[in-house]
């Protein structure tokens, strides 16, 4: 099959099998004339990156139903479209949104411009939602590639480069498969093809478009690819945390240096949790609790709670009588865990 020959079976598929989603000009509509709007393209760019469609589609409902159009987003408050985004996480993207959207008045007129230069030039869009935009709301011929186009183009080619190294390649593969009518329209077939056939775990080669062409699934290695790098395993590093109870049934607190690991937040007094060990933050009898674990970004740490009854003066810290709600959530573990212990001890 060519390159346009592929191409075309996508779109014919996409006809077909088009996810019907909030965001989306349906390819029927926009074969008899109906332009896609940039800012519903845009925000809901935006809004799935690292998200998926399900947990998008009532927050991109609620967005536009109170900011229609970019003029009207530009123009909000910024608490406001804060407490909009609470639960999409990442809120530098609700910030760069702003910024877009205040830009694409101050600059554009309140219209998104239909360049990639330009598009690139405005706030938080890079070249995923730039392309996304140009091909999606301009049906200009930019290759978008996310994860999704990733793994189609994996499995039709055959790669075996594992990921990350295999992007150059993957995204030149899906540049010979662009089209120059409808882009727009094939963009979106091949993400809704990984999305719903070419699925990571199990493609349902047997109803796929690709069928024929396809590499991985001649070879049967479809549910292997993309290959992925593997990762080096975290390290594991042990640690001790103390946890004190006056007999009114205060427990030991202390501010944690400003800097590393839970820079200034309150919990448990810990030893370093760096190897080196350290004395105990109050003179008792201490009994061991058990363990919580916990994974920071690059590495696992295990603390062994020590529990203790006292009425000594601490060396460190401070009793506090009413454990504070927002203890970062490896304290609020061990806090829990000596908390119950002590109550049976
Ligand atoms: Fe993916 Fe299978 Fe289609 Fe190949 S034939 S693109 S592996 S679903």
């Amino acid at each position: 099959m060519r390159d346009d020959e592929v191409s075309a079976a996508l779109l014919a598929w996409y006809d077909g099998h088009a996810r019907v989603l909030p965001w989306r000009t349906a390819p029927a509509d926009r074969a008899a004339g109906v332009q896609p709007d940039p800012y519903r393209v845009w925000l809901s760019e935006v809004m799935l990156q690292q998200t998926t469609v399900a947990a998008v589609r009532g927050y991109f409902l609620r967005f536009t139903g109170r900011w229609p159009d970019v003029a009207a987003l530009a123009a909000a408050a910024d608490p406001e479209v804060m407490a909009e985004w609470a639960g999409l996480g990442y809120y530098a993207r609700a910030r760069n949104l702003l910024a877009c959207a205040r830009a694409v008045v101050a600059r554009h007129d309140g219209r998104f411009p239909q360049t990639l230069a330009e598009l690139r030039a405005l706030p938080g869009i890079g070249p995923y939602t730039a392309a996304a935009v140009a091909a999606i709301a301009f049906d200009l011929p930019a290759t978008v590639v996310d994860g999704n186009v990733e793994r189609v183009m994996a499995r039709l080619h055959g790669v075996e480069v594992p990921l990350p190294a295999a992007k150059p390649v993957l995204v030149a593969l899906a540049e010979t498969h662009t089209p120059a009518a409808r882009p727009g329209d094939h963009a979106q077939a091949v993400m809704d093809l990984g999305a719903t056939v070419c699925t990571p775990r199990k493609p349902a080669c047997g109803i796929c478009p690709l069928w024929q062409p396809c590499a991985a699934r001649a070879a049967g290695t479809a549910a292997d690819l993309p290959r992925k790098r593997a990762k080096p395993a975290k390290p594991v590093r042990q640690g001790v945390v103390w946890a004190a109870f006056r007999p009114d049934g205060a427990v030991l607190l202390e501010d944690r240096p400003a800097r590393g690991l839970l820079g200034g937040m309150l919990g448990l007094p810990g030893d370093g949790w760096d190897g080196a060990g350290g004395p105990a933050p109050v003179a008792a009898t201490w009994h061991a609790a058990g363990e919580v674990r916990h994974t920071f970004t690059h590495f696992h740490l295990i603390l062994a709670v020590q529990i203790a009854r006292t009425s000594a003066a601490p060396l460190r810290g401070r009793f506090v009588r009413a454990v504070p709600a927002d203890l970062p959530t490896l304290m609020r573990k061990a806090h829990d865990l000596a908390a119950a212990a002590i109550a049976s001890h």
